[in-house]
């Protein structure tokens, strides 16, 4: 299956990749498409919002996805706007810091990561697909791998899931693979795929 993908983000572009292989072909979006606005102001909007905005410009099957971390202590912050938490200018160190300036201070510590995919095909048919990884934020930037908030979120990790696993990393600390085995990415496209198998 060929599947269009939305999102211009080369770094969640690589995971779904990675995840896919062999499973579908998710071609990179025409650079002719112009920005769609993500402004439905829920994840599963922003979603829907790229994924039929994409469709129905191809005229192909597409896959949207909106993601964020939400922190408890915050109100659930930064959430839809986890991209520009920290500026317009829309930088992962930026938006880092201000995570953990609002978080100083703070016991509960407790955040999750949300995804929230969607194909959705030219006639207007789609599917929802959701994924989330519970975790807790750290008091620093730890680890040098990864993308976003990867460096101030350490995933909850079920005992025996990574083999040789230290436990209390930062997704910044662990591969790819390791990462991918556990995400919110990860679950919300093991659900997605579910949904597709038994449609086909
Ligand atoms: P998007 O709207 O799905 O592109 O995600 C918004 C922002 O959430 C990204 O720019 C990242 O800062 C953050 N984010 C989403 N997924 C991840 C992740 O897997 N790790 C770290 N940060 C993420």
């Amino acid at each position: 299956m060929e599947l269009i993908c939305a999102t211009t983000n080369r770094d969640k572009l690589a995971e779904f990749l990675a995840m896919l292989d062999g499973v579908a072909d998710l071609l990179a979006r025409p650079e002719s498409v112009g920005e769609i606005p993500e402004d439905a102001g829920t994840f599963v909007g922003n979603a829907r919002l790229k994924a039929h905005g994409i469709s129905q410009a191809i005229g192909k099957p597409a896959l949207g996805d909106d993601s964020g971390l939400e922190v408890a202590a915050l109100g659930g912050a930064p959430g839809v706007n986890s991209v520009d938490y920290g500026g317009p200018q829309r930088s992962y160190r930026d938006n880092c810091a201000r995570v953990l300036a609002e978080m100083n201070g703070k016991t509960d510590r407790r955040a999750r990561f949300r995804t929230v995919l969607v194909v959705a095909w030219p006639d207007g048919d789609e599917i929802v697909a959701e994924g989330v990884c519970e975790g807790l934020i750290t008091d620093r930037e730890i680890g040098e791998r990864g993308f976003g908030y990867d460096a101030i979120f350490v995933p909850d990790i079920a005992p025996g899931i990574l083999r040789n696993s230290t436990p209390q990393r930062t997704f910044a600390e662990m591969s790819m693979g390791e990462k991918n085995l556990v995400s919110h990415r990860s679950r919300a496209l093991e659900n997605l795929l579910q949904m597709l198998r038994e449609m086909i």
